[in-house]
């Protein structure tokens, strides 16, 4: 027997718990609150069920001292240990080489057809996580979502600069675009897939309408049509950026196209887990698939709305991997007010930066994120730059030197270093050096035209 796809999901049931738009806003957007807290607290049961038949979650649970029965509800959450990339990195040395924290593994696939995508790997073997058809379609469906609410409609044609290779970007975007959106894929990668220049020839000939990929890497994509080709991007079709902001700048992104560009939330693991309205104030959480709280990166401990701290994710939905306080180290805050879009779902701020990205330096943590924030929409830098922290000088002490891509390294921008260095040394709180460098040298240590977010941070301190 092989497993079809067609027939391995009630595709309508689906629909029908998890709404895709336009049938979310009438739904889920909009249920009242009592309603919309029992379905979790059902769906959280459930996913708790489905944990406890896990031995990565057994073994840490039973350490904890936690039995099945000690929690029975999302009142109860506080009680489960949480869990990051640390410890699935550690799964799979320990179980290698899917590690015991998925519950599923490829010999499954002989009954229920499954995918594999993949993350990281930067250094050693890159960590992978096999989906199941709900898992998939779930993560498609809120996906499409997002793409909704930032404004694509059906009909138009989003190129998607991420790459459909191993990390799960590219796939996930062609699903949610083709199955639940109405919207035709034009998947072209990032630039070590399709050079910049035909993706541009690509974007002009095809009429994409809708740009979809990291901050990074569209803006490079703008600059290259302006300077080296001599096209306007505002004279593209394009007309809204779906992007994963960040701690980006977005009124360069905008200002660039002329077009509005939109932040989302996802993660490899979890899936999209909040986005912006047309409102840009804070990005709703799909509290129908997730319950999403606030921890102090050091004592754990759940924070206040409006507090600072690292984003902890429990999914609802997962039969692969289900995952339960997952700690994505990035950090954000829960915005108090409700939203004059009038969605029912709690927001997330934008997100401040990683916490385990962060740098010590000389005693003053440091995000590097902050580094795009400071230097804002300035029209003589690409907006690349790599943070560089050595061990210099005969006393050893840490250096951070800041180097940034100029568009042109002519006298004009030469005399802006010095009030730059003044205007980092205040946003960040400590004296740094800054060095500039031509547009396109920092590309090989950033990994731009990579499959992955891009790095920002060099530390080159002997540990
Ligand atoms: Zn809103």
């Amino acid at each position: 027997m092989i497993p079809y796809y067609s027939r391995s999901l009630d595709f309508e049931k689906l629909i029908d718990e998890y709404p895709p738009a336009p049938l979310c806003y009438e739904r889920v957007y909009a249920m009242p609150r009592t309603e919309l807290d029992a379905l979790r607290q059902r769906r959280f049961c459930e996913q708790m069920q489905r944990a406890w038949e896990i031995p990565f979650y057994q073994r840490h649970w039973k350490e904890a001292g936690l039995e099945p029965g000690d929690i029975r509800g999302l009142q109860d959450l506080h009680k489960i240990p949480k869990c990051s990339v640390y410890d699935f990195r550690d799964s799979i040395a320990a179980y290698p080489p899917f590690g015991d924290f998925m519950g599923v593994s490829p010999a499954d696939g002989a009954h229920m057809p499954l995918s594999l995508q993949s993350i990281g790997g930067t250094t050693g073997v890159p960590r992978p996580m096999l989906y199941t058809p709900k898992d998939r379609e779930v993560m498609a469906i809120l996906r499409s979502r997002t793409l909704h609410m930032h404004g694509v409609r059906p009909g138009d044609v989003a190129q998607v600069v991420l790459a459909l290779g191993l990390p799960n970007g590219g796939a996930g975007l062609q699903e949610a675009l083709w199955k639940y959106s109405g919207v035709v894929p034009l998947i072209t990668g990032p630039g070590a897939v399709t050079p910049t220049r035909r993706q541009i020839e690509i974007a002009l000939a095809w009429k994409t309408t809708v740009l979809i990929g990291f901050p990074a890497y569209l803006r490079h994509m703008g600059i290259v049509a302006r300077d080296e080709m001599g096209i306007d991007p505002k004279t593209f079709s394009v007309r809204l950026i779906d992007s994963y902001l960040g701690t980006d700048d977005r009124t360069a992104l905008e200002e660039l196209w002329g077009v509005p560009a939109y932040d989302c939330y996802g993660g490899h693991e979890a899936g999209n887990m909040a986005s912006e309205c047309v409102h840009k104030n804070g990005m709703h959480i799909y509290e129908d698939a997730y319950e999403v709280e606030i921890c102090d990166a050091e004592t754990g401990t759940r924070v206040a709305d409006g507090e600072r701290g690292n984003i902890v994710v429990t999914t609802f939905f997962k039969y692969s991997a289900p995952l339960i306080r997952y700690d994505y180290n990035d950090v954000s805050a829960i915005m108090p007010a409700v939203c004059e879009c009038g969605i029912v779902f709690r927001r997330l701020e934008r997100l401040f930066g990683r916490s385990d990205n962060m740098i010590k330096v000389r005693g003053v943590n440091v995000f590097p994120e902050a580094v795009a924030s400071i230097l804002g929409n300035d029209a003589h830098f690409t907006g690349e730059y790599l943070c560089l922290i050595e061990s210099t000088g005969p006393s050893g002490a840490d250096e951070l030197t800041i180097v940034l891509e100029s568009l042109e390294l002519d006298e004009t921008t030469r005399a802006l270093r010095d009030p730059l260095v003044q205007r980092f040394r205040e946003g960040l709180g400590l004296r740094v050096s800054v060095d500039l460098v031509a547009r396109g040298s920092l590309d090989d240590m950033t990994g731009l035209h990579g499959n992955t977010k891009v790095k920002r941070v060099l530390d080159k301190r002997k540990k």
